[in-house]
């Protein structure tokens, strides 16, 4: 049997029909921005494997860390114990993120890091025996899979089947251009006819949605609205964290600080699963009492696993080289460049770019679906050219490993150009 028949014999794929999907691509190995299917077929990973993977595919300088971790301490629990890497990671994010954020907590991915801020905004109320179970969220918001992260998303055909089942969660409208006063309003009457414990976003792109963006100035003014009726505010940095809008974090757009960041995608440079919730001060304070059921009674097995922290480490490094700073810069103005171009365009409806994030929306004659025609089609046409890009309906966007080359980039363009005239 083939690796593909076995697959399909054994295997079962996130978010796939697999009665109607096609068989996947055996990826045999990676190599910066590249990938190689088992006929050797070239690849250009032009979304970073889902974001993941700003320092391209077997980053030798991430390997070389975790290698050294994996034969000096792979792991160790982390309840009443704790390790070199877990406190080094802690160290350096003090250094780079918001400066309000004094306390880390670890966990597996984003959504555990969504679920796990999701829960102390609800028991740092319990905790002050205050009554405030409603979490406030933004519409088409994707915060992952898990329950209370699923009651937090928006992207409906997702949690159908759950309906009924969720945290009590409130939706208002995203302030892109134009749209800002009935996203403010919307706030407003909600923190005055709810009892809301705090405010799930993400900051500036929501990007399962397709990359949507609204501006930092809109944001601010929702986080004070939340500021003074003393309602938390999460920023979800899970996929906009470590570079992706030109800061180092999305929020550093922004002149209000959120009282907990959540983190994971880009944290390890797609190497090991790991996330990390960040807390101000006071939401710690709410939890540190000599009663113990004030506790956060919440972790995973492999909390703060310290082959991951060294990978992070690691990860931040190549993060803050003057190299990879330069990186983004480059790749910022060539999307700018091609946005200019392509939004001209008879069959764009618009175009946007933030940092290495850029996306365009292509007219199509029928309300297109996630997952509807012309996203099938695009994307088909995309892996036979040789490049992983999955259009949202019918927005295309890019999200490069930042060590993507100029001629990698424009084959990445010239391809949607010639979708765009397919469809
Ligand atoms: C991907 C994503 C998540 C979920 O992360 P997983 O690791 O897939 O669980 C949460 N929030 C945002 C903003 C994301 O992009």
């Amino acid at each position: 049997m083939t690796l593909s028949e076995k697959d399909s014999q054994y295997l079962w794929h996130p978010y796939t029909q697999h009665k109607t999907s096609q068989t996947p691509i055996v990826i045999s190995r990676g190599e910066s921005a590249l990938l190689w299917d088992e006929n050797n077929k070239e690849y250009i990973d032009a979304i970073a494997s889902w974001w993941v993977n700003p320092f391209g595919h077997s980053n030798k300088f991430i390997a070389d860390a975790i290698y050294k971790q994996l034969t000096t301490l792979e792991h160790v629990l982390f309840g009443g114990f704790t390790h070199e890497p877990a406190v080094k990671i802690a160290e350096k994010l003090m250094e780079i993120l918001p400066k309000n954020q004094q306390k880390i907590f670890f966990s597996d991915n984003g959504s555990t890091a969504v679920e796990v801020a999701i829960k102390v905004a609800l028991q740092y109320f319990f905790n002050k025996n205050e009554k405030r179970t409603t979490i406030i969220a933004f519409e088409n918001a994707f915060h992952g899979d898990t329950f209370a992260a699923m009651a937090a998303s928006g992207i409906s055909f997702y949690t159908q089947a759950f309906q009924g089942m969720f945290i009590d969660v409130v939706r208002i409208p995203v302030p892109i251009k134009g749209q800002e006063q009935e996203s403010f309003d919307a706030l407003k009457s909600v923190v005055e006819s709810h009892n809301c414990a705090g405010f799930i976003f993400e900051p500036l792109v929501q990007g399962a949605a397709g990359m949507v963006m609204y501006e930092p100035e809109a944001l601010g003014k929702l986080m004070r609205i939340c500021k003074e009726n003393n309602v938390l505010t999460i920023a979800d940095e899970v996929m906009t964290g470590f570079g992706k809008t030109g800061k180092t974090f999305a929020m550093d757009y922004v002149a209000e600080q959120a009282d907990m960041i959540c983190l994971s995608k880009a944290l390890t440079g797609g190497t090991i699963p790991m996330a990390i919730t960040t807390f101000t001060q006071e939401v710690f304070d709410a939890f540190y009492d000599d009663d113990i059921n004030k506790a956060l009674f919440h972790g995973h097995t492999f909390t703060a696993n310290p082959t991951g922290c060294a990978a992070a480490l690691a990860s931040i490094d190549l993060l803050q080289t003057s190299e990879m700073q330069e990186n983004i810069q480059r790749i910022n103005k060539s999307h700018l460049n091609f946005q200019k171009k392509i939004e001209r365009h008879s069959k764009v409806i618009t175009a946007r770019t933030l940092g290495v994030i850029f996306a365009v929306e292509i007219k199509s004659d029928s309300e297109e679906s996630y997952y509807g025609s012309m996203r099938t089609k695009l994307y088909n046409f995309f892996i036979e050219n040789g490049v992983v890009l999955r259009p949202v309906g019918n927005i295309v966007y890019i999200l490069p490993p930042y060590i993507m080359t100029d001629e990698q980039l424009q084959k990445v363009y010239s391809t949607i150009e010639e979708a765009i005239e397919m469809v």
